[in-house]
């Protein structure tokens, strides 16, 4: 059995707590995480506020270079890492070694970036100089969730530490184990002690603990709305900057013009991570002239779909919890009693581990709990629609506003749609996942903030403004 300590200031203290973590495919004990308390987050965020007075002074080449290293140390240790991400979250170790190289590009992107923390220039009037910089903000605090966790958290922890900030990271508790693996390798990478800590724990006590520490300058939350709607609530008599990254309801809209083929294999990318993704395609709207057909592809690629115990061999790995695994079963029951069909899936195929059956449902009204709520699970749910006016009105009748997808040969036509669809991102013929390079944000009730891309330089940056009075006389 893994042990794991917690990270802070360069040492590993141990807790009198554990939290034991659980391969999802199987439910069997996989590893003992120490688990924080209220002290243990209060002595975390001392040993990176002691660090800020050094790390925000470390020039931005040093810097960068710090963040190369990391993600060299992430590629070094990927098998490993990758093996421990599996064990966690139950999904394939092809997909755990690719949630590592994105966790090391983040790294790598973000070192590129360093020198670009700058501020400008205000031209005044003779006498005067005003120039503005862009300074750390201080201790960042970092929520993560167990969805994608070492990626989630190196798309936060990058850019905090590039613009000089120090981190006190909470894992969460059903896979803490890769982002444990991220700050060692950190401190191999040496970065100075007390500049990233770890503080693994439930989130009722050392992420409440995070949230309510006054010397944490900025917050960074990626999960449940209403987890992000508490701790929004919490912060409501500190002005800081926080950024929530929550759930969402995507549309992912086909017209008759489509190339069937591409949105087909567009539409089942839901499946991935059993379809615990935030961005996930949930609400499939198909033109009602290629419905039917359209439908049939969806319905012969889940039905080829496997679902094996092995996390190798399955195509939809296992949900995360049992508890997570019923409420999907729940939603698919409430589905039904709303009239809507079943089309494939709709069950649970083993009676060991947390799997659900990839499974699509038709007829579900859009007032539906399955149409309303994010699932998070591996449930598609379809819906025909016949003028673009009447898609976007549905496609956007939701409180989410994260991802969207149009599939369509007419890019009139999918500008004009991406123009009207509420969310933070349209793709357009290509469901593709977020990347570093181009922002992420979020409307509606999908999260406040600004992760990937410069954006987030902003984010974990306050900008300064220098006025100064000068003597421009020669003498
Ligand atoms: P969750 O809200 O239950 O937990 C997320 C994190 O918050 C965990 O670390 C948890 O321990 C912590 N937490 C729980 N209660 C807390 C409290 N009172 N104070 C402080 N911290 C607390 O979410 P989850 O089930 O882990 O993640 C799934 C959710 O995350 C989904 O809604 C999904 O859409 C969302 N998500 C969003 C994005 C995005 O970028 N928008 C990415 C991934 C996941």
């Amino acid at each position: 059995m893994r042990e794991y300590d917690l990270l802070v200031g360069g040492e590993s203290p141990s807790a009198a707590e554990q939290t034991t973590v659980k391969d999802p495919a199987s439910n069997q004990p996989v590893s003992h995480v120490t688990r924080a308390d209220e002290t243990d987050v209060a002595f975390a965020v001392e040993s990176a506020s002691e660090a800020f007075e050094t790390w925000r002074e470390v020039d931005p080449t040093t810097r960068s270079q710090y963040l190369m290293d990391i993600a060299e140390g992430l590629r070094d240790k990927q098998d490993h890492i990758a093996q421990r991400h599996t064990e966690e979250t139950g999904r394939s170790v092809t997909d755990s070694k690719r949630s590592v190289e994105f966790a090391a590009e983040y790294f790598e992107y973000y070192a590129g970036l360093t020198h670009q923390i700058k501020g400008e220039t205000v031209p005044l009037s003779t006498g005067e100089f005003d120039f503005t910089k862009c300074e750390p903000l201080g201790v960042t605090g970092h929520i993560i969730p167990w969805n994608s966790p070492l990626l989630l958290a190196s798309r936060s922890i990058a850019p905090a530490l590039a613009c000089g900030n120090t981190v006190v990271a909470k894992p969460a508790e059903l896979a803490p184990m890769a982002v444990m693996e991220l700050g060692k390798v950190a401190h191999d990478a040496g970065l100075p002690d007390g500049v990233l800590n770890m503080v693994p724990g439930e989130g009722t006590i050392a992420g409440e603990a995070l949230v309510t520490d006054k010397r944490v300058n900025e917050l960074t939350f990626t999960g449940s709305k209403e987890v992000g709607f508490h701790i929004r609530e919490t912060v409501s008599d500190r002005l800081i900057p926080l950024n929530l990254e929550l759930g969402g309801k995507s549309p992912n809209i086909v017209f008759d013009d489509a190339d069937l083929e591409a949105a087909a294999e567009g539409a089942v990318k839901l499946f991935n991570n059993a379809g615990q993704s935030c961005y996930a395609g949930t609400r499939l709207f198909v033109a009602d002239e290629i419905y039917d057909a359209f439908i049939e592809r969806v319905v012969d690629r889940i039905e080829r779909m496997t679902v094996a115990k092995d996390p190798n061999e399955t195509d939809v790995s296992a949900l995360i919890s049992p508890s997570a695994q019923s409420e999907v079963d729940a939603y698919v029951e409430s589905a039904l009693e709303a009239g809507a069909t079943v089309t494939t899936g709709g069950c649970i195929p083993f009676e060991d581990g947390n799997f659900y059956e990839p499974t699509l449902i038709e007829d579900a009204p859009d007032d539906a709990a399955v149409s309303c709520e994010e699932i998070f699970g591996p449930v598609l749910t379809a819906y025909r629609f016949e003028s673009e006016r009447e898609v976007v009105e549905r496609a956007n009748d939701t409180e989410y506003g994260l991802y969207a997808g149009v599939w369509t040969t007419d890019l009139e036509r999918a500008n004009r749609i991406a123009g009207h669809i509420e969310a933070g991102t349209v793709t357009v013929n290509n469901y593709a996942s977020p990347i570093p390079q181009a922002p992420f944000p979020a409307y509606k009730q999908s999260g406040a903030g600004s992760e990937y891309a410069t954006a987030a330089l902003r984010h974990y940056t306050k900008v300064k403004n220098v006025r100064m009075a000068v003597d421009k006389t020669l003498r």
